[in-house]
């Protein structure tokens, strides 16, 4: 598994580089988890197989392990039975270890999950009447300090590998039981923008249906994992999700958001939280890197944002902080002046111990979702979801550190400092 350590609050992009390919467990197998198709091919032909063999058995392989969720090469049943040993004694099939697992009142899960290394992070799954939302990570902990996230406070940062996002997913349809049975349709055929939109069986009657980059960490800091694990999700030889079931989270790294339209093709979530600098600068602090009139624009040039597919502004409520009228219209006017194909979420702020905010009061929230709402904007208000478990938003912070009062400014300081 990944050789990588932790490291203290670093610097911008890509702060802790963990490794992009394989690194042998100490029994010396390889974990197939997280590869594409190719690159299996590569090891299995190093490990002896002549190319066409490699490639043949990489095919089979990779249905079964991202399609099948196999994690036993004996269950291949396509494999000749000599061949099975061969490879079990020169590759494993891994998954995030399960630290713990807690179920919310409201249906809520959430997972404690720890990498082969030792660094825990968490993913929620969110039951509605209609979809079921996977809350993945992308790294442990958040070198950014918004300062009304849970996540941010943890000091510690490294970004997960392909095998632990996608591990994530895999873990998940796991726990659901929620892999396709053996004679049921390979959907490769379909492609991937069919798979699920036409009633292929991520949406028919599943329980997992959509995915949110919306776990710990800043996804777009940590792109090529992100991306190289979503491709596995949306595969239709994989776990062939559609892309439109598919939402990345960023909190403004202007410089990737093009990319991740052009490379990735998911929808775009933003979480903006304010509307003046002032207050960006305060609560949303990447804000004094790359500010609102920048970001703005590189959503109006989001690739595949149209109204048909809408992006996503995120908009925390803090009471007395950013939830007056005249922010809601001042919302409005930028979302008109940059001609922004929005949806606003209102997320009711979460609280967490030690936080210097309140959630504004549901009055406030009902006026501000009123003003946006009658300017044509959808701004519908998020139920909160498991905060019994702490696995509302921004509430998903590992309990390996408690950080008193002064301790989280001084953390806030270096972070800040960080960003130049
Ligand atoms: N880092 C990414 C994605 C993860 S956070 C991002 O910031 O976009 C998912 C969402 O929850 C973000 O919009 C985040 O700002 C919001 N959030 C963080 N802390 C929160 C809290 N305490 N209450 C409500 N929402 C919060
Ligand atoms: Fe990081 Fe997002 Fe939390 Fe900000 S809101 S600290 S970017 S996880």
């Amino acid at each position: 598994m990944a050789d990588t350590a932790l490291m203290p609050i670093p610097g911008l992009v890509d702060p802790v580089p963990t490794p992009r390919d394989v690194t042998p467990r100490e029994d010396g197998r390889v974990d197939l988890i997280g590869l594409p198709r190719p690159r299996i091919a590569e090891l299995f032909e190093a490990a002896g197989l002549d190319a066409k063999a490699a490639k043949l058995r990489a095919k089979q392989v990779f249905h079964w392990l991202y399609h099948r969720g196999v994690t036993d090469f004996d269950a291949m049943t396509d494999i000749a039975k000599t061949m099975r040993p061969w490879l079990a004694e020169r590759f494993v099939i891994g998954r995030p270890d399960i630290v713990l697992s807690q179920h919310s009142e409201d249906g809520t899960r959430k997972w404690l999950l720890k990498t082969a290394d030792g660094h825990e992070f968490e993913m929620v799954f969110i039951p509605d009447a209609d979809r079921g939302t996977l809350c993945v990570s992308s790294q442990v902990g958040c070198t950014l300090n918004c300062r009304f996230c849970h996540t941010g406070t943890m000091r510690l940062v490294r970004n997960l590998t392909v095998g632990e996002i996608v591990g994530q997913v895999m873990l998940a349809r796991d726990a659901l039981g929620e892999w396709p049975k053996a004679g049921q349709a390979d959907l490769s055929a379909l492609g991937d923008d069919l798979v699920d939109d036409d009633g292929g069986y991520s949406a028919d009657g599943r329980l997992l249906t959509n995915i949110v980059m919306m776990g710990m960490g800043e996804p777009l800091y940590n792109f090529d994992n992100v991306r190289d694990a979503l491709k596995l999700v949306m595969d239709g030889d994989g776990l062939a999700l559609s892309k439109r079931r598919i939402t990345l989270s960023t909190s403004g790294v202007v410089p990737m958001m093009a990319k991740c339209g052009e490379e990735i093709g998911v929808n775009l979530a933003v979480s903006l939280h304010a509307v003046t600098k002032d207050i960006r600068d305060e609560i949303v602090p990447i804000n004094r890197k790359y500010g609102l009139e920048e970001l703005l624009q590189a959503c109006a040039d989001y690739p595949g944002a149209s109204n048909a597919r809408r992006i996503t502004f995120e908009y925390v409520m803090l009471k007395d902080k950013n939830d007056s009228d005249e922010h809601a219209r001042e919302l409005v006017r930028l979302i008109k002046q940059y001609k922004l194909p929005a949806k606003v979420n209102l997320i009711p702020f979460n609280p967490w111990p030690g936080a210097i905010y309140e959630c504004s009061t549901p009055e406030r929230i009902k006026r501000f979702s009123e003003i946006v709402f009658e300017a044509g904007i959808s701004a519908p208000v998020r139920t909160p979801r498991g905060r019994d478990i702490d696995a509302a938003c921004g509430q998903l912070k590992t309990t390996a550190q408690k950080l008193s009062r002064a301790e989280l400014d001084r953390l806030a300081e270096e972070k800040q400092a960080a960003l130049g």
